[in-house]
């Protein structure tokens, strides 16, 4: 018998999903069972299918394991994590940490507030979190606000709002500039060890010496040293003037090592400190002491920064100070989406993206707006684990946890793209009801009044040839009589044909004519196409919607039938969670 396309498609991953999970071999009897299983509607037929599915089961049984799983991720996208993985990412749980002991673990988030949180820092907070509540400890959300010329007090408030988001909590809040008496008088005493010195060559000339692996006359002679350290507070220097550096190793092959900047001068109005403060410390400074002062027992960052944990614990070592555990993740990317401030801000700033929660952004802003919820960004982080590895998942990856969760509870509606008309000849008016949820009575019912004219999607529309029988879902079959394509203008005529559902048949959402509200949907695509921004990122999907959506409230979910999950935005505005 033949069968249709959506029927092959369903056998090929039920066989496929089975094949992954047994090293490759998937058994008939099983793939059947599933079937029949999943497809209860399809039993009659099932005799008819055995012959197809034997041939599906054989030539997947042919394939190799790799070829299957790459098979398997693009029929359905996200069902390829193989089975030991999907075993350790429903169980959601991290390695144990080296050397933690119960009630004792102290970790920490350090996000500086110069930008929106994105799915990175979600990454980051959260593993910091899980392990915090792993161990009994305590998690520290530490604002490292060390640069007044970058931070604002809006992004305070956005990392703090997305954490909550997130439902990260932690035990304790507070900023690394609270700290900034502490961290000056590390910083002489440091200088006062001779484990430092102020600087006072140009820019250019730093950076050449240290390219050359030389140092210069302020380095030599502490007895300078500890004169300018006096001038440095005192107001003496200028910005650019004068920076503190550490006594490393001009020559080190770890380039982190040669005399790097501990403290610089910035003119600028903090967000906590107003301008009272001119001397501020850098990261490779602030961090290792602000850990260990704050009784963090395991640090975590990402892997960009290996090459100055040498510093980190140098700096900590000189001074005398406890030393935390360092532990290393790599940072979380994905295929066509920049995952760093660094890359975000200028697209916001050059306007190119107006705000922070433009749906095309890895910000957690954006994914909120888009309809992703926090649970399934946990999810999607425990079961990334924590490793070295910098391969990008795929988004795909991330979509499937959302999907998992929202698919039971989204009311699927009708929307078409592109709409053309459809008449049917003789068709009465009546009203139909019907069911928000295939499967959950409990989102209820809705009654459309139809008449003889509807809307179909143009996609839909656009295959259709005179003669053809497609079924307009949960409606009844339409036999199109006649495509009218004069004023530009396409309308199809068609007649009203069988109740059957026959498998072959395209199954189409519609809108009935007094039903319509027009309808958009922003659909994000990806932001960068290899290193160019691609100005094709947010596509715009025009329609008709049935007037039932009107009654959403925005951030309402549904899933428009055929089309994809969608989060409600504003007035007759949808965004696209995922397909
Ligand atoms: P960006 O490139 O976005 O500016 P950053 O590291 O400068 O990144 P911070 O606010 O300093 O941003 O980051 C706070 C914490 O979040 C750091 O510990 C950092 O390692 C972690 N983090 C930042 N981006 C990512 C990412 N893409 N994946 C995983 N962790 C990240
Ligand atoms: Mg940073």
């Amino acid at each position: 018998m033949p069968i249709d396309a959506d029927t092959e498609k369903f056998i090929k991953v039920i066989t496929l999903k089975n094949s992954v999970e047994h090293d490759g071999k998937a058994q008939f009897d099983v793939v059947i069972s599933k079937f029949m299983g999943s497809r209860p509607e399809q039993r009659s037929q099932i005799k008819a299918l055995i012959p197809e599915i034997k041939t599906i089961v054989q030539s997947i049984n042919s394939m190799s394991l790799a070829d299957q799983k790459s098979l398997l991720e693009e029929l359905a996208p996200g069902e390829a994590i193989t089975s030991k993985k999907k075993q350790a990412a429903e169980q959601l749980q991290l390695p144990p940490l080296e050397g933690a002991m119960q009630g004792k673990v102290v970790t920490r988030f350090p996000p500086e507030p110069n930008g929106y949180p994105h799915i990175g820092h979600a990454k980051a907070a959260i593993i910091d979190e899980e392990y915090a509540r792993m161990y009994g400890g305590k998690l520290i959300l530490r604002f490292d606000d060390t640069n007044p010329l970058k931070e604002k007090l809006e992004y305070y408030d956005a990392i703090s709002g997305g954490l909550e988001w997130l439902g990260v909590k932690p035990d304790l809040v507070k900023n690394t500039s609270d700290d900034i008496k502490l961290l000056h008088s590390y910083g002489r005493r440091l200088v006062e060890l001779d484990g430092a010195y102020v600087c006072t060559c140009s820019q250019d000339r730093i950076r050449d010496l240290r390219a050359k692996g030389l140092s210069c006359e302020c380095r030599r002679d502490h007895a300078t040293a500890l004169e300018r350290i006096s001038k440095m507070f005192d107001g003496s220097y200028e910005q650019n003037q004068a920076i503190i550096r550490f006594k490393g190793e001009m020559a080190d092959q770890n380039t982190a090592m040669r005399d790097p900047a501990l403290f610089r001068i910035l003119e600028g109005n903090h967000p906590k400190l107003g301008n009272k403060v001119r001397v501020w410390p850098t990261y490779d400074f602030a961090a290792p002491i602000e850990d260990s002062l704050d009784g963090v027992t395991h640090a975590m960052r990402t892997k960009e920064y290996e090459l100055r944990n040498a510093l980190y614990f140098a700096i900590l070592d000189r001074l005398g100070l406890r030393k935390p555990t360092m532990i290393e993740f790599s940072r979380l990317e994905f295929e066509g989406v920049p995952v760093s401030k660094r890359k975000i801000k200028p697209l916001i700033e050059d306007g190119r993206i107006k705000s922070w929660d433009d749906p095309r952004l890895p910000t957690l802003a954006a994914f909120r707006r888009r309809g992703f919820v926090p649970e399934a960004i946990r999810k999607f982080v425990l079961s990334l684990g924590i490793t070295l590895a910098e391969t990008k998942p795929p988004f795909e990856t991330l979509e499937a946890f959302n999907r998992k969760i929202i698919d039971p509870v989204s009311p699927r509606l009708f929307f078409v793209k592109n709409p053309v008309e459809v008449h049917i000849n003789g068709a009465l008016g009546k009203e139909v009801v019907l069911k928000n949820h295939p499967t959950d009575a409990s989102l209820g019912t809705r009654k459309v009044k139809v008449t003889d004219t509807f809307y179909i999607a143009g996609d839909d529309a656009t295959s259709l040839k005179v003669d053809d029988e497609i079924r307009l879902i949960e409606l009844y079959n339409i036999k199109i009589i006649e495509i009218d394509e004069s004023n530009n203008n396409r309308v199809i005529k068609a007649q009203i044909g069988g109740d059957e559902i026959r498998q072959s048949m395209p199954k189409v959402q519609w809108i009935a004519k007094n039903d319509i509200v027009e309808y958009k949907v922003m659909i994000p695509k990806e932001l960068y196409k290899g290193e160019e921004y691609n100005t094709n990122s947010l596509e715009i999907a025009q329609g008709f919607a049935e007037s039932f959506v009107s009654t959403l409230k925005p951030d309402a979910r549904v899933q428009f039938v055929r089309f994809g999950f969608c989060r409600i935005d504003a007035k007759n505005q949808a965004i696209m969670t995922h397909r």
